[in-house]
C-alpha cells in the first residue's frame, strides 16, 4: 500500500481528506492519497510564483541538463513505477514499462529541443536591431488523466519546465501514487518549488484551474476541458486542452477483411480501449462487411487485455453497450460483464450499429468496437466527420485516390492510412471541436509554453 503526499513549497506534506484507490485486478486497496484543499493549492501557487523567475533566468542549457538527469532517473526507476501504474490502473506491467520508456524519450526530446528553441531576427532598418524572443509564460498547471499517466505528464512537464516555467502538477485521482512517484523522481533535479504536486480529484483540479496561474494544460475528458476553459476565461489564463475523441475507422471495399480486422482489433482493444485515439466506431463497406465482422469477432475472442481502470468506468462502458443492444445492435463478441472480482470487461464487437447510438456518437473509452455498415466510401467519409469530436481517424483502403480524398475530407487533427497507430516523431496536430485546442505535444508544445515578444532596438543619439 502506498501513501501519497503533496509536494508544496518544496516540502512533502501528508495532507488531509484521504481517499483510497483499489486494485482493478482484485479490488484490494493499493493507495491512499490526500485531497488538496483550496488553501493548499494557493500556497503551492504562491511558492511556484516566487521560484519561477530564478528558473527562467537559468541558462537554457542548464535547464536542459536538469531534464536530462531527470529522464535518466526515471529510466532507472522504471520497474517500481511500472508496478505502481499497473496496480492502480490495470495496464499490464510490460505495457506500463513501455509507456514509461515513452515518457523518458519525451523528456530527452525536450531536453534537446529546449536549447534550440528561440525566436527570429527581423528584416528591419539596418541601423536598428529587430528580433523576436520567446519567454516562459510563468506558472503552468498540468492536470492529467490516468490512462497513460507517465507519458502524458512527461510531455507537459518536460515542455513547460525546459522553457523556464514553474509547474503545478495534478495527477489523476485514479493514479495518485504513479504521479507521486514520478514527482519524487523528477523534483530532486530541479530547484525547490519549480515543480509541485497536488494530489486530489476534480475539486482540487478545479481550485487549480481557478487560481492565479498563467497556463492551464489539461489532458482529459471533454466535459472537464470545457469546465476549465470557462474557469480560465475568468482568470485570463491560457488553456491548452487535449480532450476526448470518438475516432472513426473506415474499411474500404478493396481491402482484405481479415487484415482489416487485425487493425480494428488493435485500435479498439489496445489498453482495453482506454487510449484517446482508440478506434471508437467502424464504418465498413457493405461489400466486405460480413467477412470483416466474422474476422473481428474471432480477433476479439482471442484478444488478451487487462481490466478497465475501475468498476465505475466499467459501468459507464457497459451502459453504452447495453443501450446499443436495446436499440437493435447485436453483440457478435463480448458485451457481458464477467463474474468475479476486479473491473474486467471482454473485448466486444457490436454489429448493426447506427450513428444515433451513444456507443457510436460519444466516447466509450472501453474495449468496444461498434460496427456500422455503409453503401459507399463517400457515405463513410460523410458519417465519420459528423461528430462532436475531431481528434483522429483511420482509413484502410487499397485506393490511393480514396486515401488522398480521406486525408483532405476528414475533419480531424490526425489522419492515418492503413495503420491504426504510428506516425513519425515530431508530428503534432490541432485537435478539433470537443477534442480540444492547441498543440499538446511535439516541438510546437514549446511554443505553447512560451510567449513571443518582439523587440525593436535603436542606438541612442550620438554626442550625449
Ligand atoms: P478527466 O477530465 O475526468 O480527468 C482528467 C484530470 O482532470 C484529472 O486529474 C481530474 O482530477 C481533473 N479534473 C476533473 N474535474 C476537474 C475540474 N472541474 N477542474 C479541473 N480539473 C478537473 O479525464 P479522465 O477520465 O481522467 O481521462 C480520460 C479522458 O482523457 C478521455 O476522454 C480521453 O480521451 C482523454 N485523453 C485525451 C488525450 C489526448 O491527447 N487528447 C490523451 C489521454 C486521455
Amino acid at each position: 500500500m502506498q501513501h501519497v503526499e503533496h509536494l508544496i513549497a518544496g516540502d512533502w506534506i501528508a495532507g488531509r481528506d484521504p481517499f483510497t484507490v483499489v486494485s482493478p485486478y482484485d479490488d484490494t486497496p493499493v493507495t491512499t492519497a490526500p485531497a488538496a484543499a483550496p488553501h493548499e493549492v494557493a500556497a503551492a501557487v504562491t511558492a511556484a510564483r516566487a521560484a519561477q523567475p530564478g528558473w527562467a533566468a537559468t541558462a537554457p542549457a542548464t535547464r536542459c541538463e536538469a531534464l536530462r538527469a531527470a529522464a535518466t532517473a526515471l529510466e532507472t526507476g522504471t520497474d517500481t513505477l511500472a508496478g505502481t501504474m499497473s496496480a492502480e490502473m490495470g495496464k499490464p506491467v510490460t505495457e506500463a514499462a513501455a509507456s514509461i520508456a515513452a515518457g523518458v524519450a519525451t523528456l530527452r526530446q525536450y531536453a534537446e529541443l529546449g536549447q534550440l528553441h528561440g525566436g527570429r531576427t527581423l528584416a528591419g532598418d539596418p541601423t536598428a536591431l529587430d528580433f523576436m524572443l520567446r519567454q516562459p509564460r510563468g506558472v503552468v498547471a498540468a492536470i492529467t488523466p490516468w490512462n497513460d499517466p507517465v507519458a502524458v505528464a512527461c510531455g507537459l512537464l518536460g515542455a513547460a519546465l525546459v522553457t523556464g516555467n514553474a509547474v503545478l502538477y495534478k495527477p489523476s485521482e485514479r493514479t495518485p501514487a504513479t504521479g507521486w512517484l514520478l514527482t519524487r523522481t523528477l523534483a530532486p533535479h530541479l530547484p525547490p518549488s519549480v515543480l509541485s504536486m497536488l494530489s486530489g480529484a476534480g475539486p482540487t483540479g478545479a481550485a487549480l484551474a481557478e487560481s492565479a496561474v498563467d497556463v492551464v494544460a489539461h489532458v482529459g475528458s471533454t466535459a472537464t476541458g470545457r469546465w476549465i476553459a470557462a474557469a480560465a476565461a475568468r482568470t485570463g489564463a491560457k488553456t491548452l486542452l487535449e480532450n476526448g475523441g470518438s475516432d472513426p475507422l473506415i474499411v474500404d471495399r478493396d481491402v482484405d477483411p481479415a487484415w482489416a480486422a487485425t487493425h480494428a482489433a488493435l485500435g479498439a482493444f489496445a489498453n482495453a480501449g482506454q487510449v484517446c485515439v482508440s478506434v471508437e466506431r467502424i464504418y465498413v463497406h457493405e461489400a466486405v462487411a460480413d467477412g470483416f465482422l466474422a474476422a473481428l469477432a474471432k480477433e476479439a475472442a482471442g484478444y488478451g487485455i487487462g481490466p478497465l481502470v475501475d468498476v465505475r468506468h466499467r459501468a459507464a462502458v457497459h451502459a453504452h453497450v447495453a443501450d446499443a443492444l436495446t436499440a437493435g445492435a447485436v453483440a457478435v463478441a463480448g458485451g457481458v460483464i464477467p463474474d468475479g472480482p476486479g473491473a474486467y470487461y471482454p473485448p466486444t464487437v457490436l454489429a448493426n450499429c447506427t450513428d444515433d447510438m451513444r456507443v457510436v456518437e460519444a466516447e466509450t473509452f472501453g474495449p468496444v468496437a461498434p460496427v456500422v455498415t455503409v453503401a459507399s466510401f463517400d457515405e463513410a467519409l460523410r458519417r465519420a466527420s459528423r461528430s462532436p469530436y475531431g481528434l483522429a481517424a483511420t482509413v484502410l483502403t487499397a485506393s490511393m485516390t480514396n486515401a488522398q480524398r480521406a486525408a483532405w475530407a476528414l475533419d480531424v487533427g490526425t489522419v492515418k492510412i492503413n495503420a491504426v497507430f504510428g506516425g513519425a516523431p515530431g508530428g503534432a496536430a490541432h485537435p478539433r471541436r470537443g477534442s480540444g485546442q492547441g498543440f499538446g505535444y511535439g516541438p510546437e508544445l514549446l511554443d505553447e509554453m512560451t510567449a513571443a515578444k518582439v523587440v525593436h532596438l535603436e542606438e541612442p543619439p550620438q554626442g550625449w
